[in-house]
This record gives C-alpha cells, sequence and structure tokens, in this order.
C-alpha cells in the first residue's frame, strides 16, 4: 500500500464527482489511516451502479460484480469501486448472496461491521462518520454498527473479525459486542472453513496471538472451532501469550496442531504448501524437544522450519534446541552443500571410477558422500571425494 492507492483513489472519486456521482473511500484504508497504519487496499463507495461506473473509467475489470464492485484499473494502481449497498437477507448466519443497491451512504455505512469501519473520507478529504468511529478508534474501542446481536446473527464471521481486529490493534472490544458475541459464539460454526481460516492467519501474525486466544476462549468461540477449545484452554493462554509475532501464519498452525494435536483430516483446508510447512515445522519440534540440532538436521529442513520449530519446543516444553534463530542461521549457512546437486561429483562420475554397473549401490554411496560433505568429514572437490570413494570402497563404503 502506498501514496499512489490512495492518489489514485482520490482521482477515482473526482471522476465519478464530475459524471454526477457521490463517492467516497471507504473500510479498512480509512481506518487504517485514522491509526496511522499502512493500509492494504484503498477502496471506493459509489451512489453510481456498476455499469455507470463501467461506462465512465476505460479500464475495469468485473471482479465482484455480482456484489456490486468493479475494479478499475486506469488509473493506476486498480482500486475497487463498490456501488452503495445493503445487504439482501441472511440465511444461516452467512453472507447475503444478492445485495440491494442504495442511494444513500449512510445505508451503505450501516451495514457494516464495525464502527471504526464505517467511516468514509469525501473527495475535499474531509470525514463522514454517522456512527463514531472516530472517537471509538480514539478511545481504542471496537463497536458493532448498531445492534451487536442482530448484526452477529446476520453474519457470523463478524465475530472472529472483531477478535482479529482486537489482536491487530490491542483495542478493547465494547462491552455490550462482546457480550453478544457471547451469545451468538455457537452459530461461528455455520460460518466457511475459508473465512474462519483467512482470519485466523491474520490472528497467528498480528503479534497479539494470545489476547485473541484469551477473547476466543471467553467469549466461547473457540470451543466451536476445530481444534481451538483445546488449544486456547486455561492451561494453554499463556503460551499463546509469548507466541508473539511469528513470521509466517504457518506457525500459528503448527503450534495449534502442537497443542491440540495433529488432526486426521485438513480441518481448516491448509494448501498442500501451508500442510508441509506445518509438517516440517513440527518434525524440527520434536527434534528440539529431545537434542541440539545436528549438522544433518540442519541440512535436512528448511531454515524457517528449524527456527520455528525450536520457538515451539521452547514454548510448549523443555527444549534441547536454544531458540536462538541467529546460530539456527548460522549453522545452516555454514553447511557447505545445500543439497545433493551441489556435490562436485555425480553418480556417473562413481560408475565411471569403479568400472562396475550402475545399481541401488551408486545411490548409497551418494548418500554416504553427501552425509560426509555435511558434516565436515570430506571436502566437496572431486579429487578428495575420488579418494575417499576408492580407498573407502571395502571399508567406509560399507557403512
Ligand atoms: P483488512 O485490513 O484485513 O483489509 P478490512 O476492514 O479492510 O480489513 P475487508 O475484508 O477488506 O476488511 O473489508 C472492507 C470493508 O468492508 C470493511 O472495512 C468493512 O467496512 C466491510 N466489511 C468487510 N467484511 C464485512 C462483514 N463481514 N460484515 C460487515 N462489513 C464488512
Ligand atoms: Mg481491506
Amino acid at each position: 500500500m502506498t501514496d499512489k492507492h490512495w492518489q489514485s483513489a482520490f482521482k477515482i472519486v473526482e471522476r465519478l464527482r464530475e459524471a454526477g456521482f457521490e463517492a467516497v473511500i471507504v473500510g479498512g484504508a480509512v481506518r487504517d489511516r485514522l491509526m496511522g497504519l499502512p493500509a492494504h487496499d484503498v477502496d471506493v463507495a459509489t451512489a453510481a451502479l456498476p455499469e455507470e461506473v463501467k461506462s465512465i473509467f476505460p479500464k475495469t475489470a468485473d471482479v465482484g460484480i455480482a456484489h456490486g464492485t468493479v475494479m478499475v484499473l486506469d488509473p493506476a494502481p486498480p482500486v475497487e469501486v463498490t456501488t452503495y449497498r445493503t445487504e439482501g437477507t441472511y440465511t444461516d448466519h452467512r453472507r447475503p448472496d444478492h445485495v440491494e443497491y442504495v442511494t444513500s451512504l449512510k445505508e451503505d455505512l450501516r451495514r457494516r461491521d464495525f464502527t471504526m469501519n464505517a467511516i468514509a473520507i469525501r473527495g475535499d478529504d474531509t470525514l463522514y462518520d454517522p456512527f463514531g468511529g472516530v472517537e471509538d478508534i480514539r478511545r481504542g474501542i471496537i463497536r458493532a454498527v448498531g445492534n451487536p446481536d442482530e448484526r452477529f446473527g446476520e453474519d457470523a464471521l463478524r465475530m472472529l473479525r472483531a477478535v482479529r481486529f482486537a489482536a491487530k490493534t490491542g483495542f478493547e472490544i465494547a462491552p455490550a459486542t462482546k457480550a453478544a458475541i457471547a451469545r451468538h459464539a455457537e452459530s461461528i460454526c455455520h460460518v466457511s472453513v475459508e473465512r474462519v481460516k483467512m482470519e485466523m492467519d491474520k490472528i497467528w501474525t498480528s503479534g497479539r496471538a494470545g489476547l485473541a486466544a484469551q477473547l476466543m476462549a471467553e467469549t466461547g468461540l473457540a470451543r466451536h472451532l476445530p481444534l481451538m477449545g483445546q488449544a486456547f484452554s486455561s492451561e494453554n493462554l499463556g503460551i499463546w501469550q509469548l507466541f508473539g509475532e511469528p513470521m509466517q501464519p504457518v506457525e500459528g498452525w503448527a503450534l495449534l496442531y502442537r497443542l491440540a494435536g495433529e488432526p486426521d483430516g485438513n480441518p481448516y483446508k491448509l494448501s498442500n504448501a501451508e500442510k508441509r510447512s506445518v509438517r516440517d515445522i513440527l518434525d524440527a519440534c520434536r527434534i528440539s524437544l529431545e537434542r541440539p540440532y545436528s549438522r544433518m538436521d540442519a541440512y535436512r529442513h528448511p531454515e524457517t522450519a528449524l527456527i520455528a520449530g525450536a520457538r515451539l519446543a521452547n514454548l510448549t516444553g523443555k527444549a534441547a534446541e536454544q531458540d536462538d534463530p541467529g546460530a539456527i542461521s548460522r549453522m545452516k549457512k555454514s553447511l557447505p552443500i545445500s543439497s545433493l546437486r551441489d556435490l562436485a561429483i555425480t553418480g556417473n562420475d562413481l560408475i565411471k571410477w569403479s568400472g562396475k554397473k550402475g545399481g541401488p549401490w551408486v545411490k548409497e554411496w551418494l548418500a554416504n558422500i553427501e552425509e560426509a560433505v555435511v558434516i565436515g568429514d570430506l571436502n566437496n572437490t572431486r579429487e578428495d571425494i575420488k579418494g575417499w570413494f576408492l580407498n573407502g570402497d571395502e571399508s567406509e563404503g560399507q557403512r
């Protein structure tokens, strides 16, 4: 997010105004700007209908046309422009599948979740804040717009968003809003796993996962989400307090699995890459609990997994490996090779030097050479490896 996004958004607001349509900047970007934080995306809301937006701007993409959103590509960088709307009927505590366009900005802001997310900036840079969002930001309060019971009844994800914003900002959830979350906690199970996962990813990296865990336990949200009741039990809350700000969200999932047990399936639909990373971290964690990392451990596991694994081991048990990312990085960097491809020789060299036919022995020998190089017994040069291979043929080769 850069000033360019803001400039682009202001230009779009101006052009819509010239074409006779009210338009403002809304949503998270306004909140983040008022808090002095960098925003991710600057959104524009307008009284113009999607078709009208498309006729005003030469280059657009239909990113969310069903919800009234058109992506304006020129001026660049792209900005999402959404027609003022309310949301239709809610079934099953999920987002509605259709929307109704309205002409009043206030009506559009009314359907938004929290007062701090219901502030608009006009083209002349003045604020429109009918629900007291600025004051709530000043006081550090997350408050539902309107009646919290109704709002959480409409879309249960908002409860988790409240927790996520609390974790991101350190703000307090207003007592009436929090009490309503406790009353509606059970309905979180109707929200799609994908949406829950997105919120949790942001919670893990917020720097205040401990606060989120406590809020989820207190309000009962945790009990209605897979693994979280167990992972956020009172004896585990202290661990989440110390969890701090991890490098990547997978560390949060790894800690969740470590505390609640690895699930049989994939309840949060982690991607294959994420599953792999979580597995790597948990493997490294298990090693850390047993012994300090050996050079072979450092060689076999990705650096991020070694660091995260040592961290989790120290957080959750009596670790043998110290939680010292610098030392782990240095050990990883000091390795003479980082994969078999870095060896100065190949299997073909071994076949040539031995005069034997290829077979499973080649792979075994490569593994021996690889290990000897990694642990520092053998230099990674053709001459040294050849000597070691030919002389050690009877003795060491049989290891
Ligand atoms: P982020 O910093 O994660 O982008 P955000 O507040 O911008 O946070 P978005 O999901 O980008 O969140 O949504 C943009 C705006 O749309 C929000 O600021 C809020 O006004 C509104 N909004 C988003 N999700 C909901 C929801 N579930 N219920 C009501 N309003 C919502
Ligand atoms: Mg946003």
